[in-house]
């Protein structure tokens, strides 16, 4: 697949396995199970108190949800990945379903649905954080019977990347079926253990972190603790920090490059969609969350989220 400077080489229809169409194109090597959304973003100077009104940027919409972002990140890398989902009938869907087509993502299993789209309402503040509101829209109806459906997609890609922006029992159904899983734990939320025993890794934040374990403490430490929850191996970002590894032989940190950060919106997901897809290709853990620490602060170097994920030739400079 090629995606760059707008020479996007169609990716071919799915047959009923999920493989690739007539042309005999390889299966996907990673599947996304997630959500659709359109980032409606403003730029503040602050966030305004409850009660308070403040004067914001002009409105810019973006492609994003966090299914989508992993996907788009992957697919702008050279990944060949499928991306289930919800799409919602309106306006929001049909402009979220050209960007997808337009990066290659492969779209058999993304079901338009009547209703309104996933929205997120972002403020992003002059330091270049960002505080969000999602409105799930169509990806509420995400189903064990959508992922029933897609079980010959899911079972032969060689890794299906999972989030919490869809409904817990569609996870979990997938996480079922894959042969291997990355799950990032967000927005965070009480999962069951049978889901942690699957994660290969489990990815969180810091705050996710703290939302498992009941408190902060030292990044090591905090691998460690997530480790002794269940999952196979945890990756613990940590922002401009770079992320943390844990697996059952040890913990290591993984420093990220130093950059400027204009917008850090979906820099998790640039992160984990560059991750699934490394371990897809068959590099171990440290060695594709090497690589993921390069691709998240790339993505912040610009505004937006998928508007933000760099090609290979933007990881160059770093
Ligand atoms: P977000 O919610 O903003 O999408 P997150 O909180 O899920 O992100 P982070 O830990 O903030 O995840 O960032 C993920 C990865 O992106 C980090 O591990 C790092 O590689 C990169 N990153 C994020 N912020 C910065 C930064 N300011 N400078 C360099 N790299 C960054």
């Amino acid at each position: 697949m090629t995606v760059h400077g707008g020479d996007v080489e169609p990716v071919p229809p799915e047959d009923a396995h999920g493989r690739g169409g007539e042309d005999g194109a390889r299966p996907y090597e990673m599947v996304v199970v997630g959500s659709v959304n359109a980032d409606l973003v403003v730029r503040v100077d602050r966030r305004p108190a409850p009660g308070e009104t403040v004067i914001g940027s002009d409105l810019v919409t973006h492609p994003g949800g966090k299914g989508a972002n992993q996907a788009v990140a992957a697919a702008r890398l050279g990944a060949r990945v499928a991306l289930l989902g919800r799409i919602g009938s309106d306006g929001h869907g049909e402009f979220l379903h050209k960007a997808l087509a337009g990066d290659g993502v492969g779209l058999g299993h993304l079901v338009e649905t009547p209703g309104p789209s996933g929205v997120a309402l972002i403020t992003v503040g002059a330091d270049g954080d960002n505080s969000i509101i999602v409105s799930p829209g169509v990806n509420a109806r995400l189903s064990e019977d959508d992922v029933a459906a897609a079980a010959g997609l899911l079972a032969s890609a060689r890794v299906v990347s999972l989030q919490l922006e869809s409904p817990l029992a569609a996870v979990l159904a997938a996480a079922r079926t894959a042969a291997r899983v990355v799950f990032n734990l967000s927005p965070p939320a009480v999962v069951p253990d049978e889901l942690l025993a699957l994660c290969d890794p489990l990815v969180v934040n810091e705050h996710e972190a703290a939302f498992l374990l009941g408190g902060r403490g030292a990044p090591g430490s905090q691998a460690r603790a997530l480790l002794a929850l269940g999952p196979r191996s945890v990756v613990l970002t940590l922002g401009a920090g770079g992320a943390v590894v844990a697996e059952p032989g040890g913990v290591i940190e993984v420093p990220s490059p130093r950059v400027e950060a204009v917008d850090t919106t979906g820099a998790g997901d640039a992160f984990t969609g560059a991750l699934a897809w490394r371990l897809a290709g068959g590099d171990d853990l440290a060695t594709a969350t090497a690589f993921a620490v390069r691709v998240g602060a790339a993505s912040v170097r610009r505004p937006g989220a998928q508007s933000s994920y760099p090609y290979p030739e933007d990881l160059e400079a770093l």
